[in-house]
């Protein structure tokens, strides 16, 4: 059984597509703090499991420390960031996501304002 996920920017110029994502989980280092505002909640997917099925020509890429940010260039949104194997998706496009955290990583750098209020294992750097 393989699930698929749709998603979407605020502006809905780009649409994409992911399937059998592997687990959803936050990153709370300062770069994503900087990029979405707050700690990224993301959804971890094959690479080969993505595809944009609208607006890729509206997607920018960010040449952020360790890891390409892509997001989309009309409104804004952050789509998603390139680990190689794996992309981490920005959760909050994804409709019908239901999945529940199962980690929080590099939680060593968390707002001091930011309140964990889940069960989900912490890890000060990266899980594992
Ligand atoms: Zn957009
Ligand atoms: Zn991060």
């Amino acid at each position: 059984m393989s699930e698929t996920l749709t998603g979407t920017c605020l502006c809905g110029g780009v649409e994409l597509e992911i399937t059998d994502p592997q687990s959803l989980g936050y990153c709370h280092c300062s770069r994503c703090q900087h990029w979405v505002g707050s700690s990224l909640a993301g959804v971890v997917v094959a690479k080969e499991n993505f595809e944009f099925t609208k607006g890729q020509d509206l997607v920018k890429t960010y040449e952020s420390h360790l890891a390409p940010r892509n997001f989309c260039s009309n409104c804004g949104s952050s789509l998603y960031d390139d680990l190689g194997a794996v992309y981490f998706v920005a959760a909050g496009l994804l409709s019908d996501l239901d999945m529940k955290p199962s980690f929080h990583q590099l939680v060593a750098y968390k707002a001091k304002w930011h309140e964990i209020g889940d069960d989900a294992p912490q890890y000060a750097e990266l899980p594992g």
